[in-house]
C-alpha cells in the first residue's frame, strides 16, 4: 500500500466557544503568523504570534490523560506503544490511558480515529491552544487520525507502520514541534514533511535528533521516573 503523502496540522489562538463566529478571523491570523514564522521550514518550534517558542508546561508527576476514541484492538496496541516511546524519554511525559487508570486530571489528549478529511493525502491533525504571550500549548490537546491507517506501511521501510509514525509526529507537534521543511531534515526527523514533493519523501520514526530535542525541551530522565510514576499512580488511586 502506498504511503499518504501529507501531514497537517491546525494552530489555534486561546479561544473560547462562546465567540467562535468572530473568531475565524483571530484563529487565521494566528495560524497565518505561525505560518510565516516558519515560511523557511527550518524552525524546529511552533511559534506564536511574539514569536515565543511553545511548549507543554509541565512538572514531574503531572499526567497527560489520554482518550482514544474508535480504535480497535490492534490500533490501540500500536497507538499506545507510539506514546509510549516519547514517555519514555522525559520524567515529565507521563502519559496514562483511561482504560487504564482513572486518575482524573485536566491534562487531557483526545485521540480520535476513523476521521476524514477535505483533502484525501491529510492523515493527521493536532489541534490546541497555545498563549500567544507565554507560548504554554493548553489542554486539551486533540489528535485526529484518517481511518484506515494500520493498514499503511512505508514502503521502503514496512518496518514503519503509518499508524505509529502518524501518531508521533501529531503527538510531537502537541509538544511543540512544527513541520520542517527544508530538506536538510529529510530523513533527519519524524518532523520532516514537505508539501511540494510530489515524489516520494523519506519517512524515519523517532530519530535521535528528536529523542534530543524532546530531551532538551522536556528533560531527560532525571533518575527517577519509574518511581515517580508508581508513587503518583497509588497516591491518586
Ligand atoms: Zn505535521
Amino acid at each position: 500500500m502506498k504511503i499518504l503523502k501529507k501531514f497537517e496540522f491546525f494552530k489555534f489562538a486561546h479561544l473560547t466557544l462562546a465567540i467562535i463566529p468572530v473568531l475565524g478571523l483571530t484563529a487565521s491570523v494566528c495560524s497565518i503568523a505561525a505560518d510565516f514564522s516558519n515560511q523557511n521550514g527550518d524552525n524546529r518550534y511552533i511559534k506564536n504570534m511574539l514569536y515565543v517558542d511553545t511548549h507543554l508546561k509541565l512538572k514531574e508527576g503531572d499526567f497527560i490523560k489520554v482518550n482514544l476514541y474508535n480504535f480497535n484492538e490492534e490500533e490501540t496496541k500500536l497507538v499506545k506503544e507510539a506514546i509510549k516511546e516519547i514517555d519514555s524519554l522525559s520524567s515529565k511525559l507521563n502519559y496514562v490511558f483511561s482504560d487504564e487508570s482513572n486518575i482524573q486530571t485536566k491534562r487531557i489528549l483526545n485521540i480520535r480515529n476513523n476521521r476524514e478529511f477535505d483533502n484525501p493525502t491529510i492523515v493527521g491533525r493536532a489541534v490546541f491552544n497555545y498563549n500567544q504571550v507565554t507560548g504554554d500549548i493548553e489542554f486539551p490537546l486533540n489528535i485526529y487520525l484518517r481511518k484506515g491507517l494500520i493498514n499503511g506501511f512505508y514502503e521502503k521501510d514496512p518496518s514503519i507502520k503509518l499508524l505509529s509514525y502518524a501518531v508521533k509526529h501529531e503527538v510531537m507537534h502537541t509538544l511543540g514541534f512544527n513541520d520542517l521543511r527544508t530538506d536538510r531534515w529529510l530523513g533527519k526527523s519524524i518532523m520532516y514533511y514537505n508539501a511540494d514533493i510530489a515524489s516520494d519523501y523519506e519517512v524515519t520514526g523517532i530519530t535521535e535528533q528528536d529523542k534530543n530535542d524532546i530531551i532538551n525541551c522536556y528533560g531527560g530522565l532525571a533518575g527517577g521516573k519509574d518511581v515517580i510514576y508508581q508513587e503518583e499512580m497509588e497516591e491518586k488511586n
